[in-house]
């Protein structure tokens, strides 16, 4: 897996003060996407060790919610495998932490992946500038949904996560 950025103190994506990986690979190409430069799934960096003990050490502080993967898309095929191993380690890491993830899938289409066992919250949907919302909490359009995953799963219909 190829990342542009690790953000070690965000508030914009997701709840509280959160670390977000931004993965590099996204085949959706919405219009009007904030991170273009993030779609070549040969851009940025290699996610080697070192960008892994540095993700892990700013996790570990008292102060921090949780991580964010976002990107890029973490989804794509060939970041499924490293973030579905990232997540698993974080949840059995930092267990009170929570784990957010931005995909321009849909929920239905990903709700088998292995990496559902691991969310709290999923942000799904590809970004529609004609749906653009300037005032919705952590998500650019409003076809997009934040869903709560183990409440989701439980009920085996969408649930969404409250503000
Ligand atoms: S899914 Fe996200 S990163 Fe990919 S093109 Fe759409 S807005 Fe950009």
């Amino acid at each position: 897996m190829r990342y542009h950025n690790i953000t070690k103190e965000d508030m914009l994506n997701g709840d509280g003060l959160r670390v977000v990986l931004w993965v590099s690979g996204c085949t959706h190409a919405c219009e009007g996407c904030q991170n273009p430069v993030t779609w070549d799934l040969c851009g940025g960096l290699p996610f080697d060790e070192t960008a892994h003990e540095e993700l892990m050490e700013a996790l570990d502080r008292d102060f921090i919610s949780g991580i964010t993967f976002s990107g890029g898309d973490p989804l794509h095929p060939q970041n499924i495998p490293d973030v579905t191993a990232l997540a698993k380690e974080v949840k059995a890491r930092f267990p009170h932490q929570t784990i957010w993830l931005y995909t321009g899938y849909l929920y239905e289409d990903i709700k088998d992946l292995e990496i559902m066992n691991y969310l709290d919250v999923l942000i799904d949907g590809p970004f529609i500038l004609k749906l653009l919302d300037k005032q919705l909490h952590w998500k650019g359009s409003s076809n997009q949904r934040t869903i709560d995953v183990p409440k989701t799963r439980q009920l085996g219909q969408i649930v969404l996560y409250d503000l």
